[in-house]
């Protein structure tokens, strides 16, 4: 109703033309004020990534469950052994563990893998105990995410502050060089990353100047 006052002020004069601008711009701001569902569910994706990258790692490394490969854990993904498609159990702890991009995008998960790592943990019975869970229909709402979105930050806390604590003792050789490795590499990517990246501008604003000459 305000925005068509408005709209019917700036009819008559142009200059409340910013009138509408303002309000429409509040009224954008109030609905953004109530979080969506599906905000809510990406907010705790990340979360329950990071928790679960951190809950198996070790001074900061940690490995594929499928290859073994040891990154950093940012550099490592959350695997899902039953798809993320599943709500059920797509927030499932014993369904998730760090894994490489390699397995988790290219080897799409490499399920049998997953399940022999998961059998070897749990036991005889968990493929199933996860497929049965999967199957059941969850229906949540934004204060069930809201809920969990806090259960996880406050343990993804606990994790930070026990890994900072763990950090002070010290690290055996082993793990001094998997940690060494693993850091070498990631500033190898990060370096390749950044080249790559000035490369792209160099080209971009070659291109931009070539267009520009031939206009003038
Ligand atoms: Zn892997």
């Amino acid at each position: 109703m305000k925005n068509a006052a408005a709209l019917y002020l700036a009819k008559d004069n142009p200059k409340e033309d910013y009138v509408i601008h303002v309000m429409t711009r509040m009224s954008k701001l109030k609905k953004t004020k109530k979080k969506s569902v599906s905000k809510l569910k990406k907010e705790l994706d990340i979360i329950f990534s990071q928790y679960i990258r951190l809950k198996y790692s070790r001074n900061d490394v940690s490995s594929c469950i499928t290859c073994g490969t040891i990154k950093l854990w940012r550099e490592l993904h959350c695997g899902h052994f039953v798809s993320r498609q599943h709500l059920a159990t797509r927030y499932e702890e014993k369904n998730c563990r760090p894994q490489c991009v390699g397995c988790n995008v290219f080897g799409k998960g490499q399920a049998a893998v997953f399940a022999e790592k998961l059998t070897q943990e749990y036991g005889e019975g968990i493929v199933s105990e996860l497929y049965k869970k999967a199957r059941a229909i969850l229906k949540v709402d934004s204060s069930w995410y809201e809920e969990k979105i806090k259960e996880y930050k406050k343990v993804q806390q606990e994790l930070e502050e026990k890994e900072k604590k763990s950090k002070a003792s010290k690290l055996s050789n082993e793990e001094y060089e998997e940690r060494l490795r693993a850091i070498v590499q990631y500033k190898k990517i990060q370096k390749q990353q950044e080249e790559d990246e000035l490369q792209e501008q160099i080209a971009k604003e070659r291109k931009r100047r070539n267009i520009t000459k031939k206009v003038s």
